[in-house]
């Protein structure tokens, strides 16, 4: 003999479904949220480490052109390892850095240093 289903033993009700669906879209908004934060960053930390590298560059030229800085950092780009291709912002690559040929500081207007 069969047994009768019960109405809870068909399936999942509308309302079950819609909530599994919301704490699915709740989790899936966390973990891009998530995501922004961590790519800002990664972001940002290479940024910085192009500044680093075009200011070892012009360092570099400073140490074999008698103390005389690069009028600009374009000059140093021999210095970098690959050439010019680290002298833009990591976040936005049309962005040029800004370098300052009094001090031979390099910096980027998105990504200040601390
Ligand atoms: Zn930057």
């Amino acid at each position: 003999m069969r047994a009768r289903h019960s109405r809870h033993d068909a399936g999942f009700t509308l309302t079950e479904l819609m909530i599994v669906v919301l704490i699915l879209a709740i989790l899936v908004s966390i973990a891009f949220a998530t995501y922004n934060v961590a790519d800002a960053r990664a972001r940002r930390a290479a940024c910085l480490s192009n500044q680093r590298i075009c200011e070892d560059a012009v360092l570099t030229y400073q140490l074999e052109h008698d103390g005389d800085l690069p009028a600009a950092l374009a000059d140093a780009d021999p210095y970098i390892h690959g050439g010019g291709g680290h002298r833009f912002c990591a976040e936005d690559d049309t962005l040029d850095f800004v370098y300052d040929a009094a001090t031979g500081h390099v910096s980027c207007t998105n990504h200040p240093r601390p």
